[in-house]
């Protein structure tokens, strides 16, 4: 499969062939390249942001993931998000909902309100 390597703006186009648990990346420049081919193939991630109702309030807080998530939990993930409100104050970073999904990655704020 092809794909292109997000870890830079070089944004190398990498051939991955997957056979079993063997996976063969080329056309990167860098072992970072490498690291993310393979991991695309075998466990694909994403970073999720959203927005999260506040009690008493129309404007959203803006959400994200503090890590990746896999792919296949991200509607779940958004799921989450959207069944949630918090109460004010909140700071950049503070958790908004903790192992959200049962995925082990914590939803943190991305602003102060
Ligand atoms: S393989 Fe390395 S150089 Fe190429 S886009 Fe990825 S991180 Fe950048």
């Amino acid at each position: 499969m092809k794909m292109i390597c997000i870890n830079c703006p070089k944004g190398c186009e990498l051939d991955v062939v997957v056979n079993g648990d063997d996976v063969t990346v080329t056309g990167h420049t860098c072992p970072r390249g490498e690291a993310y081919g393979r991991s695309e193939a075998l466990h694909p991630t994403r970073m999720v942001t959203g927005l999260v109702r506040i009690a008493g309030m129309r404007k959203p807080l803006p959400v994200k993931t503090k890590t990746a998530v896999p792919k296949d939990k991200i509607e779940a993930v958004l799921f989450a998000m959207h069944q949630t409100t918090v109460q004010l104050p909140v700071k950049i970073g503070d958790v908004i909902i903790p192992d959200v999904a049962e995925t082990g990655v914590d939803v943190v704020a991305t602003a102060n309100m």
